[in-house]
C-alpha cells in the first residue's frame, strides 16, 4: 500500500485495496516521478467510486 488507511474525504469511509477510487490534487509544480509518490502522501485526498458518480 503506497498510503496509510486512506479514506474518503466525502463520506469518511476507509478505502480499501482494489477500490476503485478518484484522487484529488494540485498539480506537482515539479516534475519527476520520485517527487511523485512523496506529493501524493501529503497532498492527495480520495473519492470513493460511491460518492463521485453521486455527483
Ligand atoms: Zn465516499
Amino acid at each position: 500500500m503506497l498510503w496509510d488507511k486512506p479514506k474518503c474525504i466525502v463520506c469518511d469511509k476507509e478505502i480499501k485495496a482494489d477500490e476503485m477510487v478518484y484522487v484529488k490534487m494540485r498539480y506537482p509544480k515539479r516534475k519527476g516521478f520520485t517527487e511523485i509518490k512523496a506529493f501524493l502522501r501529503n497532498e492527495a485526498k480520495f473519492i470513493c467510486e460511491e460518492c463521485f458518480n453521486k455527483k
